[in-house]
């Protein structure tokens, strides 16, 4: 018996592309209310069109998710079960059914990442993203002091010593990791001396990315997560569907290579138009596609409608 697992895909591939799309436009926007958590599943209320609210029912099995809805639409995944679903999915609320009742250790590794056992370095950086416009902020922390450095110099400078000092003088592979960002944070940052970052131009960040996944540590500086780089690249990948009334519907996913999933386009940050590089929780990959490469009425949501040539 295989266990179901809730996710992206498999409300995907449940749903007809309409319903799909539109209970995910309902769960971004919000309209999911009283949402209670039973022993058998997840009942909720979604905001209508028609009447002010329907009532949705999720009953959790093993083998898979049955929804009922109290709206007159036949399909059985709703755009209403979709949106209660997919705010599932966020809450891990089946993840945690199955736990409970199965014993089945939920993956959370998404979000729940872990520092280094055993770092070979000497210090922890932080990355921040949002602390100046155009510019991407690194802050170097000394492991064992938890000092701030802000003179880069003198560590290379104080390298250099010790390798003149003594010729047998090695640095491990995470110690060569280190200097590299040194030299490259030299070369291509502006430190602010008082708040000890140094912030670097986006279109110059392509390299740290590179540097930083193979770092010990590597922190959000904003919510002190341990940030996970992963080298395997993430894939867009686009649906087409055809509706009956001649309009097209393109859906842009993400293929991720580590689980059999799809996230829909929205879910993924990416960090500027020009760096191959994206975001999903605490996990930050190579991506396939520079954004900046595609037109741009298609990348601003998961879902565009175009007008076919033959529609009206
Ligand atoms: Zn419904």
């Amino acid at each position: 018996m295989t266990v179901c697992n809730l996710n992206y895909k498999y409300l995907k591939d449940n749903a007809t592309p309409g319903s799909w799309r539109r209970g995910y436009e309902y769960y971004q926007s919000g309209q999911i209310d009283s949402v209670e958590v039973t022993k058998t599943g997840v009942k909720a209320k979604v905001k209508g069109n028609f009447k002010s609210f329907y009532d949705v029912e999720l009953k959790f099995k093993k083998t898979g998710i049955e929804p009922t809805c109290s709206c007159p639409l036949k399909e059985k995944w709703c755009k209403h079960a979709i949106a209660v679903a997919l705010k599932a999915i966020e809450d891990h609320t089946y993840d945690e059914f199955l736990k409970k009742k199965f014993k089945i250790e939920p993956d959370y590794s998404d979000e729940q990442t872990f520092m280094n056992e055993n770092p070979q370095g000497g210090y922890i950086f932080h990355f921040n993203a949002k602390r100046r416009q155009n510019f991407f902020s690194i802050l170097v922390m000394d492991r064992n002091t938890s000092k701030v450095i802000r003179d880069i110099e003198a560590v290379l400078k104080a390298v250099i010593a010790a390798q003149k000092a003594d010729p047998n003088f090695e640095l491990n592979n995470s110690q060569k990791v280190e200097l590299a960002i040194f030299q490259l944070l030299l070369k291509n940052s502006r430190l602010d001396k008082k708040a000890g970052w140094y912030d670097i131009p986006i279109a110059k960040f392509d390299g740290f990315f590179q540097l930083l996944s193979k770092a010990d540590d590597v922190i959000d500086g904003k919510t002190k997560d341990k940030l996970v780089f992963c080298s395997d690249e993430w894939k867009l990948s686009m649906s087409v569907n055809f509706s009956m009334v001649g309009n097209v519907l393109l859906s842009l996913y993400w293929q991720r290579p580590d689980k059999d999933d799809i996230i829909p386009f929205d879910e993924v940050r990416y960090f500027s138009r020009q760096l191959k590089w994206g975001r999903y929780k605490n996990k930050i990959f190579p991506i396939n596609v520079q954004l900046s490469a595609l037109p741009q009425n298609l990348i601003k949501t998961t879902f565009t409608d175009v007008k076919d040539a033959d529609g009206a």
